[in-house]
């Protein structure tokens, strides 16, 4: 799981920050969370197959997480894209790209289905589902997690052959979750021939907010939480003002979620966090990096904590 900073300004892009967009590669499926201007091409930068992707997840109806969705929907068309393209957000975000649509004469090659979006379960798939919270902004916005479930545990093969299953279907069934039955008649349960259940990952998506017990939520174990970060010391009234947050709150945040690591983006063009600032956040949360436009970070499966431990 490869997770791909689009865009990291906030409102105003600068020269070397695009407006918002990340996007999430798995499994040869591209996720992608907020659309803002260039986002197309910030893709293209990126080397990402743009074919790949299947779903949008749109934050709020602000021009900086949307104005790159009729471009790429447009470039889908002229590239005569057949796969279905699924669309999340508010239900303003329907009408927006309707509209947009209409008056581009926009009549699309592909489906295009778009999904409400509401507290709870936003989609779910077989490896993985999407969950949504409403965040606080100065309109209606909404943060997302996205939540990979949890794998059966590694298949001990020798335990299995001992216990009499012979190699073949059966040890499918078994790494599947269903007990079998050997040629010699004894049945063998999922338990004794796999380990611990191996937790799936979690990224939080929160932009953009004042912190929140809602962002808190979403962000609760995350293995990754990318989160607004407009504003610096010194700007706190201007962040709660506009529905924003600071670096340092930022950091509270995950502090709180109990988050594994932090990328702030969203980041005001009058505040970039490094040198000093960077390692104040680090002090309080060693995990905290900065996000840069095309900077990307894997995410690697997880193992049991029992496993992890005696490694
Ligand atoms: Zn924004």
């Amino acid at each position: 799981m490869k997770i791909v900073m689009l865009g990291t300004s906030s409102a105003t892009p600068t020269a070397e920050r695009n407006p918002s967009a990340t996007a999430v590669i798995w499994e040869g499926e591209i996720l992608l969370f907020d659309c803002g201007e260039g986002t197309q091409i910030q893709m293209r930068k990126a080397g990402l197959r743009i074919g790949r992707l299947t779903k949008i997840f749109i934050t709020h109806l602000h021009g900086d997480h949307v104005l790159g969705l009729p471009g790429l929907l447009s470039t889908y068309e002229i590239s005569g894209r057949i796969a279905p393209l699924h669309l999340y957000g508010p239900a303003e975000v329907q009408e927006y790209v309707e509209t947009s649509q209409k008056l581009l004469r926009l009549t699309l090659s592909y489906p295009l289905l778009f999904h409400e979006v509401g507290p709870g379960l936003v989609c779910e798939e077989q490896r993985y589902y999407v969950e949504a919270l409403p965040l606080r902004h100065v309109g209606r916005t909404f943060g997302y997690a996205l939540q990979e479930k949890d794998r059966p545990g590694r298949f001990n093969v020798e335990a299995a052959l001992q216990l009499g299953v012979p190699a073949g279907p059966l040890f499918g069934q078994l790494q599947r979750g269903f007990p079998v039955v050997t040629p010699a008649g004894n049945t063998v349960y999922p338990e004794q021939v796999l380990g611990p259940t191996r937790p799936g990952r979690r990224i939080a998506y929160c932009l953009d907010t004042r912190p929140c017990p809602e962002a808190e939520k979403l962000a609760q174990g995350a293995d990754l939480l990318i989160y607004d970060s407009t504003y610096g010391p010194g700007d706190e009234a201007k962040a709660a003002e506009r529905g924003h947050s600071t670096a340092q709150e930022a950091v509270e945040v995950a502090l709180r979620a109990g988050a594994k690591r932090l990328i702030l983006t969203h980041i005001g063009s009058q505040y970039n966090v490094r040198g000093k600032a960077l390692s104040m956040l680090r002090r309080r949360f060693p995990a905290v990096e900065v996000a840069a436009d095309l900077a990307s970070w894997e995410i690697p499966p997880k193992e049991p904590e029992v496993e992890a431990k005696r490694s």
